[in-house]
């Protein structure tokens, strides 16, 4: 590790920061319909997910983004691979992976904030690929979004350059209305229990009184 952030901690991370250079670009969708296994945004592009479908039943809004850390973090792996530096090219990988999904993290938190209202938020986040959502579906969200702006963009083979980049939509639960059928979780049903992806444990009596204390939490009635 010290190859990535140096002989002193301040210069190591300075070193990160300057490699890591957030840009994000989003559109904000009117949602006009939703069915058992799809949501149709406004301009007629049709999101093929159940539970991407169930996730944003409340939601009037849907939120599509692009967004990357840049390539300078690539670069910066392949020179610690080339250089056979194994153990620092595994932690900068995951330190931007990290990076990446916390710049996303803000954005929605951001969001959520901006058109939920105080009693208001985002629903869960999905990427194409993730879930039941085909990743070939990768090509509507960069459809919608200027990915340009973002700096972003996709090869035939539905990967994102530079590599360190998140693309996918979320909802937004506005003030107002019922909380309880808006923060849905798919994963409570979901039978897939090795999924490396899963979120929630699936619902169980026990799991049952851990969403019970969460919404008793959030003032669901
Ligand atoms: S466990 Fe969760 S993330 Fe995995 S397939 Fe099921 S609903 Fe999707």
């Amino acid at each position: 590790m010290e190859r990535i952030l140096g002989d002193e901690k301040s210069s190591g991370i300075r070193r990160i920061q300057k490699i890591i250079q957030p840009r994000l670009s989003f559109a904000i969708k009117t949602i006009d319909r939703v069915d058992g296994d799809s949501v149709t945004l406004e301009g007629g592009v049709v999101l093929k997910s159940g539970k991407l479908a169930w996730v944003l039943e409340c939601c009037r809004l849907a939120v599509c983004f692009v967004a990357t850390i840049g390539p300078g973090v690539e670069r910066e792996i392949s020179r610690l691979s080339q250089e056979g530096c194994l153990t620092d090219e595994y932690l900068l990988d995951r330190i931007g992976s990290l990076a990446v999904e916390a710049v996303v993290d803000d954005f929605q938190r951001e969001m959520g904030e901006r058109y939920g209202g105080a009693n208001g938020g985002t629903t869960l986040r999905f990427s194409p690929g993730y879930c039941d959502w085909p990743i070939m579906e990768q090509r509507k969200i960069f459809s919608l979004v200027d990915s340009r702006r973002a700096g972003v963009r996709l090869t035939p083979s539905l990967l994102m350059v530079p590599r360190k980049s998140i693309s996918g939509v979320f909802g937004i639960i506005e003030e107002g209305r019922p909380t309880w059928r808006a923060f849905r979780n798919p994963c409570l049903q979901c039978d897939r229990r090795s999924c490396p992806e899963r979120r929630e444990p699936r619902f169980s009596p026990s799991a049952g009184s851990v969403r019970k204390r969460r919404a008793g939490a959030r003032g669901d009635g």
